[in-house]
């Protein structure tokens, strides 16, 4: 078994985001990310400061606006509109979930298409499933990175997906799809989901249940790629997949912590370092 390790991978991508940052810096462009977070929901605040953490080694600019939960989408909007019309701004993320008062789909859709570096909004999630250059939500750009530097072609694989959110189930699928693989999607009323990851060359599970996925439920030789992030009652991280069983059957597998989760940081970043290139070459062109 093969542990994929997201987190030397992440390391190795930092490095070299810092010497793009810095080649870019020379050139009068500051990458630039702006954050905002709504209210103090503990997990929300803890990927923020990750984010934040990140752009600071990397020399990526942080703008973090962090609001009263109270706020509406009314107030919420102008903000985001002052940031899409900002020159200096590369991208910029809302961070998810927000709260019941607010429409989530709105506040993605008032994110300018070219600084979502999120790649939430509808023409960035349309363009991701025909396949044609957008920004990809970071999770499962951040998933398909892994997977290729461990030299793990999907082309022509059966892949089980468990979760079909549009952050990561939903993209995970339309990358997968257009990159060749036969896909499955799971969610919570699909019938016994084992029917689809006992046929499954690969098993990508999202979905926030510590315990979901396990041995029993893979075939011999399965990579699995786990998504989900839990909090046991005792403090310890967990995905969903039973590491211990599974790892003994799995040909490779992630951890959790240090697999997915770092993989996704780094490709936001790599998201806002191409919108920082772009604001180059538009600069360039007056
Ligand atoms: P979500 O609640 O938006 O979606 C969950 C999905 O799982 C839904 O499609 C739902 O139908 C499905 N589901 C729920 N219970 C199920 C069950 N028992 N069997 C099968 N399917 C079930 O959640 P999300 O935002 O997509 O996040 C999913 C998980 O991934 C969470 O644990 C989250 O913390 C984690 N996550 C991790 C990263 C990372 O960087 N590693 C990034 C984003 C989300």
């Amino acid at each position: 078994m093969t542990l994929l390790d997201g987190r030397s991978l992440a390391q190795s991508i930092e490095k070299e985001i810092i010497i793009q940052t810095d080649l870019l810096q020379k050139e009068g462009i500051i990458p630039t990310l702006a954050v905002i977070l709504v209210g103090t929901d503990p997990a929300s605040c803890a990927y923020v400061n990750m984010k934040i953490k990140a752009c600071e080694r990397c020399g990526v600019a942080c703008v973090a606006k962090k609001l009263k939960e109270e706020i509406t989408q009314i107030e919420l909007i102008p903000m985001i509109e002052e940031l899409n019309a900002d020159p200096e701004i590369d991208g910029i993320l809302v961070q998810l979930p927000l709260s019941a008062h607010i429409d989530t789909k709105s506040i993605l859709e008032a994110i300018d298409p070219q600084k979502d570096v999120d790649g939430f909004h509808p023409f960035n999630a349309g363009r991701t499933l025909a396949g044609i250059e957008a920004f990809v939500p970071a999770t499962p750009l951040g998933v398909m990175s892994l997977l290729e530097h461990y030299g793990i072609d999907v082309a022509g694989k059966n892949v089980a997906i468990i979760g079909a959110s549009n952050i990561v189930g939903k993209p995970l699928a339309s990358l997968m799809l257009n990159a060749g693989a036969t896909i499955s999607v799971c969610h919570i009323l699909t019938k016994d989901i084992k029917t689809f990851t006992q046929h499954a060359d690969i098993v990508c599970v999202g979905v926030g249940k510590a315990g979901l996925i396990g041995a029993e439920m893979i075939q011999e030789g399965a990579i699995v790629v786990d998504i989900g992030i839990n909090r046991l009652q005792d403090g310890r991280l967990v995905g969903d997949v039973d590491f211990e069983s599974v790892s003994k059957k799995a040909s490779f597998i992630t951890p959790v912590p240090g697999g997915v989760g770092p993989m996704t940081i780094i490709s936001l970043l790599q998201n806002t370092l191409i919108s920082a290139r772009k604001r180059k070459s538009k600069n360039q062109k007056y």
